[in-house]
């Protein structure tokens, strides 16, 4: 189905007119994009900024593409570039506002940490979004919260986040592919040459950087440079690094344990290779489908598995503050599948 917003639907009765009516809301704020106060703080794009906009645009769509779903361009008009100066969020460098349906992203020091960046939120764009109405609410469009975002989903009295983690970390996997993949077919291309050269040398151990201890990190580099003298200046990495080692050694701890698949029922998920394991994740993502991971998970390791890992993502701190237990949760995946 064609898209006019990210929004793709409305959870909570609201009647086919009222859900028409939110459509139509999210399509008109997507189209139109003039926010207050936005014009002195975002940046005008370079010729640059914007070819790597519409790339990301592309290389976006082809990740739909590959997974069977129907493409979705974000215009980049979407894309706001917020001048260093005037970016106050300290934890993000880029969010997408579901409501302004709009991604604002912090200036970029090298075309490929936009171009990751900027793939990143689009994809949050591109899954699957659906908005509530939280129970208890008046039914109108000034009650309209979040819902779901991925595998991302809010509870329905609102507050209570699950499932973020492994949102992140199959959106940032399915981008991180694509742009290896598109780096792999570059060679005119000087920032890209150029941090292949340092991800060799740092492989073979002619180079050397305290943040790329093992091949693993290397790996997942994304960007590279070095000052005059031949030296390293500048690593930047692939986002989400500890929700991707959680994923990671989950799609292992699945593809290991398939047996069990076959075990419970036939195997519907019809798992030949690990790469199958990461389409299921990559699929349920875009389609907004968490009971189908859920059911994967459940059957393999045992009826509440997926709920218990979505405690680590509602704790509280010492000083009562909502806390997102990442090292938790890696410590629970790791021990799946051990008795
Ligand atoms: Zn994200």
């Amino acid at each position: 189905m064609e898209k006019f917003s990210s929004i793709d639907g409305i959870i909570g009765d609201v009647g086919p007119e009222g859900e028409e009516e939110v459509k139509e809301c999210f399509a008109y704020r997507f189209k139109k994009q003039n926010y207050e106060g936005l014009s002195e703080v975002e940046k005008r794009k370079t010729s640059e900024e914007s070819a790597t906009v519409q790339l990301a645009n592309q290389l976006t769509n082809e990740i739909l593409r590959r997974h069977d779903c129907g493409i979705f361009d974000i215009p980049e008009q979407n894309i706001h570039i917020i001048k260093e100066e005037c970016w106050q969020d300290e934890e993000n460098e880029a969010t997408y506002f579901w409501d302004l349906q709009a991604i604002g992203i912090k200036e970029r020091k090298s075309a490929a940490s936009l171009l990751e960046i900027t793939m990143h939120e689009m994809m949050h764009m591109k899954v699957r979004n659906f908005v509530q109405v939280p129970i208890g609410l008046e039914k109108s469009l000034t009650n309209v919260k979040a819902f779901s975002n991925g595998l991302n989903v809010i509870n329905r009295g609102g507050g209570k986040e699950y499932f973020e983690n492994l949102n992140e970390a199959v959106i940032e996997e399915m981008v991180k592919k694509e742009i290896l993949e598109y780096i792999d077919s570059e060679i005119s291309d000087q920032e890209i040459a150029e941090t292949k050269r340092i991800k060799g040398g740092l492989l073979s151990g002619s180079l050397k950087h305290d943040l790329a201890k093992n091949r693993e990190d290397i790996e997942d580099i994304l960007y590279a440079s070095c000052d005059e003298s031949g030296r390293i200046k500048e690593v930047d990495f692939f986002c989400y690094h500890k929700s991707r080692k959680m994923l990671d050694i989950l799609i292992n701890k699945i593809f290991q344990n398939k047996e069990n698949l076959e075990a419970n029922n036939k195997n519907e998920f019809n798992i030949k290779a690990r790469e199958d394991v990461f389409n299921v994740f990559a699929e349920a993502t875009l389609k907004g489908e968490i009971r189908r991971v859920i059911k994967l998970v459940d059957r393999v390791f045992g009826l509440g598995t997926m709920k218990n890992l979505a405690g680590f993502e509602n704790k509280t701190d010492a000083d009562g503050k909502p806390f997102n237990d990442i090292d938790g949760q890696l410590e629970f995946v790791k021990k799946l599948g051990e008795n």
